[in-house]
């Protein structure tokens, strides 16, 4: 309750996995001691993690969870609307049609892509983030199979271009495609290749996915060029900083990350990424604001991890609301299953801030045991179970990370990667 006994009114932007997670967690956990509104531009949830599966044929609307239902099921107000500022002086957000009040808010809009930032890669790359252009992707890669089964010579170049937050896809789209040409019979034709800004491939991730990674290249006769960062890009190949080029018949990129939603009253870094209080993901000098997910300044975007700071930044509002102590705060250990369709690599890293803006995260040397990585096509399963349970959890308005059933899926991954991992 407020001082003047009315219920706090919490309001979450963004329908994604961060706004989702902390808007159903708060309601599991507030009951009807709060107003809970949820703002959204889609009135969809989207899966985005297994939109790599768009390109091979799968329909995009199988990703796609309704959000009316839930949230009419978990009495949470939806508004669908685009937001467009901020005011925290005010306490109130403004939308296209809305003046929207609140007492706490968590900012979860998410991230957009600035293919503009390196010259030619928007007029000549595939680029992937969004299901369009992933259906875009779907049509290059079945010309290049036509051509690749009619004796035609191709190269297929990959690139990962500076300032990308969240390079996994790409690594698991060109493994995904060198099984798929083997499968057709058609990978004796076509040539693959990764470049990467990174100094290592998936770099967030450390030096045993570097390995592996390294190790599957060679397996599969797929070039690798880590420390690549692309400059310009012409319509035959890609022009990097270091003075080389690399050709390309097909080029698929991953572009720089910026914030999708700017909000100038409040305090950000140079991509718009709001600045926050790593463990309760309060925003820096607003302490009634949150921001979870890839809005937040956190330097990986990842699903799991926007997961992980929703329940944070929930279970922060939660206590100043009921008047207890947090039980949680955000650690960030990433998960994640890469898929290759042959087989599939599990990853676990336990991640620590550098301070270092040049290397801003590294895996965290005190909590090494809880580094594993293992590839085994069993790891297939995970990635398919997790494909159902998580929209099964959002479509009945309960979150994915947080609750009894995540203890039971915990218990499943720990028994699983104890055999499966090291
Ligand atoms: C191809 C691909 C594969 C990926 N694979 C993985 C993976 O295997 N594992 C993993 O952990 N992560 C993966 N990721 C990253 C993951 O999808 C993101 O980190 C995650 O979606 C971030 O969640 P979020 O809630 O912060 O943002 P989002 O999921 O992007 O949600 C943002 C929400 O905000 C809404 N919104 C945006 N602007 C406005 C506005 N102005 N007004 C109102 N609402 C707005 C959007 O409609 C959306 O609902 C992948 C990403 C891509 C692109």
């Amino acid at each position: 309750m407020q001082e003047n006994g009315a219920r706090p009114r919490i309001l979450v932007l963004g329908g994604g996995f961060g706004g989702l997670e902390a808007a159903f967690y708060l309601r599991m956990k507030l009951g009807a001691s709060a107003d809970v509104t949820l703002v959204s531009d889609r009135d969809y949830f989207l899966f985005k993690p297994n939109t790599i599966y768009i390109p091979f044929g799968l329909d995009p609307d199988k990703l796609k969870v309704g959000l009316a239902r839930p949230t009419r099921r978990k009495n949470i107000a939806f508004v669908r609307d685009r937001v467009r500022e901020v005011d925290p002086e005010a306490k109130r957000v403004s939308t296209e049609d809305h003046r929207l009040p609140y007492d706490f808010l968590v900012v979860a809009t998410g991230a957009d892509m600035r293919p503009e930032e390196v010259p030619g890669l928007r007029e000549h790359a595939e680029t992937i983030w969004t299901p369009r252009e992933m259906l875009r992707l779907r049509l290059a890669l079945y010309d290049l199979l036509e051509r690749a089964r009619s004796g035609e010579h191709r190269r297929v170049l990959f690139l990962v271009a500076p300032n990308n937050k969240c390079a996994g896809p790409l690594y698991e789209l060109v493994f995904m495609l060198d099984t798929w040409l083997r499968r057709k019979d058609a990978r004796a034709n076509v040539d693959l290749t990764l470049s990467t800004y990174e100094e290592t491939y998936i770099q967030a991730f450390g030096p045993r996915l570097h390995e592996y990674v390294a190790g599957e290249f060679e397996r599969r006769v797929i070039a690798g060029h880590t420390g690549h960062v692309a400059r310009r890009v012409d319509p035959e190949a890609v022009h990097y900083e270091n003075g080389r080029s690399l050709p390309y018949d097909l080029l698929v990129a991953f572009s720089p990350y910026a914030a999708e939603v700017s909000y100038p009253a409040l305090p950000g870094d140079d991509r718009g990424f709001v600045e926050t209080e790593t463990g309760s993901r309060q925003v820096v000098g607003q302490p009634d604001v949150y921001a979870v997910g890839d809005a937040g300044d956190f330097p990986v975007k990842q699903a799991f991890l926007a997961f992980l700071q929703g329940d944070a930044a929930a279970e922060h509002i939660c206590a100043r609301v009921l008047g207890t102590e947090p039980e949680t705060a955000f650690r960030p250990t990433s998960m994640c299953v890469m898929e290759q369709f042959d087989t599939a690599t599990f990853a676990q890293v336990p991640l620590r801030l550098t301070g270092d803006p040049a290397r801003p995260i590294e895996v965290d040397p005190e909590a090494a045991d809880g580094y594993k990585v293992g590839s085994y096509a069993a790891w297939r399963l995970g990635k398919k179970a997790l494909g159902y349970y998580l929209p099964f959890r959002f479509a009945f308005g309960n979150p994915f990370h947080a609750g009894i059933p995540w203890r039971g899926m915990e218990a499943g991954l720990k028994a699983m990667s104890g055999l499966l991992a090291r």
